[in-house]
This record gives structure tokens, sequence and C-alpha cells, in this order.
């Protein structure tokens, strides 16, 4: 289950547990999202209302720009100079400095940038639905692609080879359908299958495996070609298929499932220039006069008169009393706020453990991996501590471009978390050059890293559930689930209380949760 939380995306996880009996069948039902519109409280409800959110990422501001559409006042309160959270984009001019003290400047060419954070979209994500209402344009996001390579530890002769993912998968495919067709052909599913549905499995497995007329996988077009087929008589030369022993051993298929899990099945999108373009067209909807940036939340109580907030914004203290609060700060940072809640809500706050990920950008000034190695887009895989390395969806054919160099969680980036800038440059390279090669090391005109426990205001890269097995949906626990109901006037949103953590459709869900919570509320104490 870890695993599919981890590589997988939180529907898969959520839908496996449920298929397997673990998740909630009881848990309430969401509260029916109907956006909000004028009508609906001006002129309906009594006098003026007022919310402040706290946190300025996708919670935050969609709980803003929903509430406003009805009239109510909204403050959003946010402690970075920017909006988004953990939606960052680096680009030229992005200067960050880490909890280790160590200051960044990216100096990334013009237009050139990569998604420290959230990169890409599913289609089924409201994510999508607000670029439409936003007018933030999108693009295809490559979530797979054949010319990829993986490249894996084994103890065969593939061990630390770069194969092609297309290489791989023919493999695979066609000596698992060798063997099942083998199997079924001398009788071994007999107990289970009928001569009619045996015929239907071979057919299926000669196509799906390209298997040869006596039922053989010989190797296949779909693997490449040494020397490409061109004019002529030129046919190409085919690649030849590695041993069926070797294909099994090393495990070369490891990564295959990706793709099929629900949230990361292609077509994946992501916003034109960067994701935070999301995150700058709310602040223009929600407008600039009712976020406050640099804004550092000190303090959030319930008072008789609704809640009172304290922030440091520009060296002075300050402080607003709101009807209600909203507050999207990452749960295992809001204990540290001065605060009036009860003791079983800090409890459930620090059930949400903080997790480890991070990324680092290089941009070359040559796109070796298009003119060199034919990839467009998509990520090589690998047992290394860089996990993958993830080439650019945009900028295609052009003379440079930014190479996601790792994107690694858990131990893997913790293998990168405590060392400088220029140390997880030197390891990201290293171990690069053993998939890509030496052009690797080469015509690197700049880079920038992030790693999300050392960066200010997030310390986490999303909250792993106590007691809910590391996947990505929520736990239904006591803890989770006291989150989901108000402490007096203060409303928790955010990815965390979701069943899609770890994606900006699961911060979204929450907080139209909250805001139809606050209004349903309103209008019944009016
Ligand atoms: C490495 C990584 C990859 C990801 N990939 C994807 C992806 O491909 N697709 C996808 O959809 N999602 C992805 N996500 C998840 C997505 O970024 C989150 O789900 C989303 O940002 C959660 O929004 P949020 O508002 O709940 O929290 P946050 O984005 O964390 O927002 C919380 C806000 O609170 C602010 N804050 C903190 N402390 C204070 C304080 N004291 N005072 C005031 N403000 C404060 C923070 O600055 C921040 O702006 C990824 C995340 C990471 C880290």
């Amino acid at each position: 289950m870890k695993g599919l939380g981890a590589t997988g995306g939180a529907g898969l996880a959520y839908g496996a547990m449920s298929t397997l009996g673990l998740a909630p069948s009881t848990a309430a039902p969401a509260r029916t999202f109907q956006p909000l519109a004028a009508g609906d409280l001006i002129g309906k409800v009594k006098g003026s209302h007022s919310v402040v959110v706290l946190g300025g990422g996708p919670a935050g501001l969609c709980s803003a720009f929903e509430l406003q559409k009805a009239g109510y006042t909204v403050t959003v309160l946010e402690a970075r100079t920017r909006p988004g959270g953990r939606v960052w984009t680096a680009r030229g001019g992005t200067e960050e400095t880490d909890l280790s003290g160590e200051t960044q400047k990216c100096t990334f060419s013009e237009g050139h940038f990569y998604n420290v954070g959230a990169t890409r979209i599913p289609q089924s994500h409201i994510t999508l639905d607000y670029c439409r209402e936003l007018g933030v344009e999108i693009q295809g996001f490559g979530n797979q692609n054949a010319n990829t390579f993986v490249n894996y530890q084994s103890g065969t002769s593939l061990s630390g080879q770069s194969v092609t993912y297309r290489a791989a998968k023919a493999d695979t495919f066609g000596y698992m359908s060798e063997l099942l067709k083998k199997a079924t052909d001398q009788g071994a599913l007999d107990q289970v299958l009928s001569r009619e549905d045996k015929d239907a499995l071979s057919e299926f497995l000669s196509d799906f495996g390209d298997l040869s007329d006596d039922g053989r996988y010989l190797g296949s077009s779909r693997r490449g070609y040494d020397s490409e087929p061109g004019a002529g008589l030129n046919f190409g030369t085919e690649k030849k298929p590695f041993a069926m022993q070797e294909v099994i051993r090393s495990g070369i298929g490891r990564n295959f499932s990706f793709d099929f899990g629900y949230d990361q099945a292609m077509m994946m999108f992501t916003p034109v220039g960067g994701m935070d373009r999301i995150y700058y067209a709310f602040q223009d909807r929600i407008g600039t006069d009712n976020i406050v940036f640099g804004a550092e939340v000190t303090s959030m109580k319930n008072v008789s008169e609704g809640v009172t907030v304290e922030y440091t914004a520009g060296g002075s203290k300050k402080s607003i009393t709101a009807d209600y609060a909203i507050c999207t700060i990452p749960p295992h940072l809001v204990g540290r706020l001065q605060n009036n809640l009860p003791g079983d809500v800090l409890t459930a706050l620090k059930a949400a453990k903080p997790s480890s990920s991070g990324k680092l950008g290089i941009e070359y000034s040559r796109r070796w991996w298009e003119t060199e190695d034919r990839i467009y887009g998509g990520a090589s895989n690998t047992d290394k501590d860089i996990s993958q390395i993830m080439f650019p969806y945009d900028h295609y054919n052009s003379d440079r471009g930014v190479v996601v160099a790792y994107y690694s969680s858990g131990k893997r980036q913790e293998a990168f978390e405590s060392l400088t800038h220029r140390q997880r440059l030197a390891k990201a390279i290293a171990e690069g050059s053993e998939i890509h090669g030496e052009k690797y090391t080469r015509d690197i005109s700049s880079s920038f890293s992030g790693s999300w426990r050392r960066t200010k205001y997030s310390e986490s890269a999303w909250a792993n559930w106590a007691g809910s097995g590391g996947s990505h949906g929520g736990a239904a626990t006591p803890e989770y689930e006291k989150l989901l109901e108000p402490v007096d006037k203060i409303y928790f949103a955010g990815d965390h209380l979701s069943n899609a953590i770890a994606w900006q459709h699961g911060a979204l869900t929450s907080a139209r949760d909250v805001v139809t919570h606050i209004h349903e509320r309103v209008a019944q104490e009016a």
C-alpha cells in the first residue's frame, strides 16, 4: 500500500484501500459544493461577514476566491512574498534562503524554469477547472516517454545499464505473454478457463507480446532500432532482445505501473510558463488589497467576537479580528502559533507527520537529450538517490532548457537534504552521468535546488498521517477526523485534510468543503 501511495498517487492508493476493505466505509459524506454567488449572502443574510485566511497557498487562495463570490470580506495573510505555497516555480530572479541559512539565486535564462513543487495535473482534478475559470493556459505534460531510460542495479548483465522504456516494455511484455501463453497451452489454467476463453487469451497475448506464430517472443520492432529505417531499401536494424531470465531478474519493469495510477495516467497537463501561474491568477482575481504578503502569523485565538490573528509584517506587529478564520498553515507548524486550541486538536495536528522531497534543476545550454538521445519530455527512472531525471516539456528544439536532475522523496531525498547546493549538484551530476553519459556533465549554465524539509513556512513536502500506512489518502483516524470539524470559529483546510494529499486537487476540494461549511453556518445563524 505504501508503494502505491508513493508512486501511484492518492486515487490509486485510496482505491486500493477501498478494494481491500481498509478504507472507511462509514465516513461522513463530503458536503456538496456549489459555487457561491452574490445573492447567496448579500440581501439574504443581514450584516457583513468577514473571514481571515491564514496562508496564501492553493487552499487559502481558493477559499478566499470562493468566499468573495458571495460578498464575504476576506483577508489573506501569507508569510511568503509570493502566492502558491508549495506550488513554487523557480525562474531567473527567484531567491531563497533555506533553513540551513544558505541563499540561492536562480539565474535561469528568460522564459526557462522548473516547478520545485507541484508540476502536473491529471484530467480528473478540479485544478483544471480553476485553470479554465481563471483563464490560465495549459499544455500537455509527458508522464510517460518510450525514449527515456530505466537504469537499475541488479545481479544481472543489465545492472547499471540504461535501457529505453520501449525496449524494457517490449521485452517484459513479450516474455510475460510467452510464459502465460505457454502455461495456458499446457493446460495450467484448465480449471479456470474454457476452451473459448483460452483461445481469446492466446489471441490477446500474441498481440500484446508481439509473439511469433509458434507463441515465442523473439524481439520486436517495438524495442527500437540500432539504425533507423529510412528511404528505399533501408529497412533499419532492429535492436536484439535481452534474455528472458535477465529481463525477469533485473526488474527493469518495476516502474511500468506508475502511469497506470488513476492520478498519473496520461494525458496529464500543466500551465504554460509554470504551475505558479494559477496562483498569480487567483491573486489577481482576489485583489492584492485583500492579500497581505510577508505577513507571518504568530497567534490565532478564538475570542468572543470571532477569531483574532496576530502577525508580523514589515517589521511591525499587527492584529486582525474576523468572524471566522480558515487556517491553511501546514499542520505540523500550527502548534507553534500562540493559540487557545484544545489539547486534543493540538494532538491531532501532531499526527500529520512531515515528509521529505526535493528537486534540483540544471539549465543546459544545449538540448543534448533531444539531439543525441531523441528524448522530448518525460523522465528517466533509476534506483539511485536522484530517483528520476525529468526532461523539459517546453521550448522543444530550442538551444537550451532546464532538466530536473532529481526529484526524490523519503530516504533518497534525505541523502540530498543536508548537503549544500553545490554538493547536491555534484551528486546529481555524478549519478545522472551514469545514466545519460559524459554529456550530462557538460554545457551546464546554472542550477537551483529546493528541499522541502529545509524550506521556511513548509518544512515538509506533504503530510503523512500517523496510522495511514503512508498513503496519499486521508486516513479515517480520530486525529484526521478531528481536524475536519471547526474549533469554534477556526476551520482547518489544506491537502492534508483530503484524499488527494500531495495534490492541489486535495487543497482545492478541502477549501471548497470549508467554504460550504462556513456559508451554511452563516446562513443558519442569521
Ligand atoms: C515536491 C512536490 C511535488 C508536488 N507535485 C504535485 C503535482 O505534480 N501536482 C499537484 O497537483 N500537486 C503537487 N504537489 C502538492 C501541492 O503543492 C500541494 O497539494 C498544495 O500546495 C497544498 O496546498 P495548501 O494550501 O494545502 O498548502 P501550502 O501550499 O503548503 O500552503 C500553505 C501556505 O501557508 C503559508 N504559511 C505557512 N506558515 C505561515 C505563517 N506562520 N503565516 C502565514 N502564512 C504561513 C505558506 O507560506 C503557504 O503559502 C506537490 C508538492 C510537492 C512538495
